[in-house]
């Protein structure tokens, strides 16, 4: 049968263009839909405008360290507004960047969203049916609300990078990394940031001593954490309310909003201060609520399950090694599949797919060692096995160091840095590198080459240092701190 394409992609973020840029360069006819902006997640609403505001951040610790080195500075205000609209000029840039890599490569975009009709069919919402032999999802994921009242009231990472002004004081709900991040970047901002996390520590399935490091770190940059909290309900704070950002006792004498929150009419688009109690029975009122509490698959009315595509739990689509779906002529790849969320992930997801459908060489993808970051301030970086996940599969010499660095301890800071290394006994082969210090995860790249090459403790010390620098103890670590 003829197909109108070889390949039809969905979505049109990192994992979806790549494929569909690689796949059209073997000469097949491949097609695009995307039915929001070109690039994705990661360029419009996630790593690309995270990372310039963690920079914007960084400026407001300067002037402290500048003075302890002789400088004469001080810290003037902040423009966030006029940030704000650079920030969006660079993405409006880099989503036309997008738009040629795809038409420069000869792929047909198609400004819709799609769903699946048979499994080699497509329907548009611009009305067009497409055919093609091959279909590949990359629809990513979006950020999901708690369930609970008037969780509409908070925005999600998707609303802070529009913001009309910026906060005094912002409740951030949320304890893994999207949540981290931005309230480092807040507090850096200059924004009053408070967390709640129903857990007992933030970075939940990160290496322990490092997520002890990153909160403490977090703490000393006026950051108020709070484990074991979540919110139980939320209003628009009425002037009863106490003041912006104040925790107060919940007793009788300051009693609940006016009315019980099923029966509350509120304003979708309402934009003041909210009112927020917590599970330990304090009540607070924020200038904004952030849930960073979770993204969930981009899987709903796609037509998948009707045409025998099998979704998980969670709404992911469940795909084998070589990324494919339960229907043959599907694919799947990137965070709709929930396997490993980032994206130099959904990159390689896809030309794994390419390698496999249109090159005729079956490629797994290869989920070990993938190094990655989380930029708070401080930032970490890591690859490879926690020291927990280690010590449950095999006896491990662990080499740690926790210093304060000479850059931020000549100016009197209180930061602390860690470099860790997490090593098997029997091979000594490095399991596990975990740091957590300025510039971790440039420095976390480099020592992912030598760990995914199977370099040795032995390997690590006999590389010579680089003198002064901070990453010198990851190779001048002599003797294990703790071994089991
Ligand atoms: P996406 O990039 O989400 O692209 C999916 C595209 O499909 C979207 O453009 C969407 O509009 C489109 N789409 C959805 N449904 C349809 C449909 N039915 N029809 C047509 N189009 C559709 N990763 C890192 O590696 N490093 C980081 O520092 C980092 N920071 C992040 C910060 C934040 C705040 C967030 C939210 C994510 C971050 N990530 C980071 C994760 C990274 O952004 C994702 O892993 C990556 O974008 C996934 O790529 P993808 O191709 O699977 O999906």
């Amino acid at each position: 049968m003829a197909y109108d394409y070889d390949l039809f992609v969905i979505g049109g973020g990192s994992g979806g263009v790549r494929a569909a840029r690689v796949a059209s360069a073997t000469g097949a006819k491949v097609a695009l839909a995307e039915d929001d902006r070109y690039g994705g997640t990661c360029v419009i609403r996630g790593c690309v405008p995270k990372k310039l505001m963690v920079f914007a951040s960084e400026f407001s610790n300067l002037p402290d360290e500048a003075r302890a080195y002789g400088w004469d500075m001080s810290l003037g205000d902040f423009d966030w507004c006029g940030f704000r609209d650079r920030l969006h000029g660079e993405l409006d840039r880099l989503e036309g960047v997008y738009r040629s890599l795809l038409s420069n490569s000869g792929v047909t975009m198609y400004d819709a969203r799609a769903q699946l009709k048979d499994p080699n069919t497509v329907t548009l919402s611009t009305g067009e049916e497409v055919t093609a032999k091959h279909i590949l999802v990359a629809t990513g994921g979006h950020p999901v609300r708690p369930e609970i009242p008037n969780a509409h009231l908070g925005i999600v990472s998707d609303d802070l990078f529009h913001l009309e002004a910026l906060p005094k004081s912002m409740l951030i709900v949320g304890g893994g990394y999207i949540a981290c991040e931005f309230a480092c970047v807040m507090a850096g901002l200059g924004v009053d940031v408070t967390l709640y996390y129903r857990g007992a520590q933030i970075l939940r399935g990160f290496d322990e001593e490092a997520r002890g490091i990153i909160a403490e770190g977090m703490s000393e940059k006026g950051i108020d954490l709070h484990f074991g909290t979540n919110i139980v309900d939320m209003a628009p704070a009425s002037e009863d309310h106490s003041a912006s950002g104040a925790l107060t006792s919940s007793d009788a004498s300051m009693g609940a909003p006016a009315n019980e929150p099923e029966t509350r009419d509120i304003s979708k688009d309402h934009d003041g201060p909210i009112w927020v109690k917590a599970t330990n029975g304090k009540e607070a009122v924020f200038d904004k609520v952030l849930f960073a509490t979770g993204r969930a698959p981009n899987t709903q009315d796609m037509g998948l399950e009707e045409i025998g595509v099998e979704l998980g739990r969670g709404g992911e689509i469940v795909v084998d090694d070589y990324s494919q779906t339960a229907v043959p002529s599907v694919y799947a790849i990137g965070d709709v599949t929930n396997r490993v969320n980032l994206t130099p992930v959904a990159i390689r997801e896809g030309m794994a797919f390419v390698e496999t459908v249109f090159k005729d060489n079956p490629t797994p993808v290869d989920h070990k060692l993938i190094p990655s970051a989380v930029f708070t301030q401080p930032e970490f970086g890591t690859v490879g096995l926690t020291e927990d996940e280690a010590r449950e599969q095999e006896p491990v010499h662990v080499y740690c160091t926790s210093f304060r660095p000479m850059r931020t301890a000549f100016a009197g800071q209180p930061y602390r840095v860690l470099m860790k290394l997490v090593v098997s006994r029997d091979t000594d082969r490095v399991l596990g590198c975990h740091i957590v210090a300025p510039g971790a995860g440039e420095m976390i790249q480099l020592a992912g080459v030598a760990i995914k090459m199977g370099a040795t403790k032995a390997d690590f010390d006999r590389t010579v240092a680089v003198h002064p620098t901070m990453s010198e103890e990851i190779v001048t670590m002599r003797d294990p701190m703790r071994t089991g």
